[in-house]
């Protein structure tokens, strides 16, 4: 019984068990891995991310959108004038809206 497994593993003992818990793990993220991509995606230069809308089907880089600012912070679309983003801060955290954005493409 115990000659098998020794002989998947071609004598390399200690580590074969270890490599199918390994396995296991890669099906399921914790939110630390969400908060590291979410970090590395808008790391990336904002201005020329383009934004698609959702209303009006238009792609325009982030730089060329209005912003209007009161209470929080609206981008709208240029064409169609739609809400594409909205962005309110307590000075803790951030709320950010993306309901009207069809995607946010950015370099990688
Ligand atoms: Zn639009």
């Amino acid at each position: 019984m115990g000659i098998t497994t020794t002989a998947i593993h071609g004598g390399n003992s200690g580590t074969g068990a270890t490599d199918g818990e390994g396995e296991m793990d890669e099906l399921m993220l914790d939110g630390n891995a969400v908060a590291g991509l979410l970090q590395e995606v808008f790391a990336v230069e904002m201005t020329t991310a383009v934004m698609a809308c959702r209303t009006c089907g238009a792609r325009e880089p982030v730089g060329a959108v209005h912003v209007f600012r009161g209470a929080g912070t609206v981008l709208r679309c240029p064409h169609c004038d739609e809400a594409l983003v909205k962005m309110v801060e307590d000075g803790a955290r951030m709320w950010i809206n993306f309901e009207r954005v069809r995607t946010l493409e950015v370099a990688v």
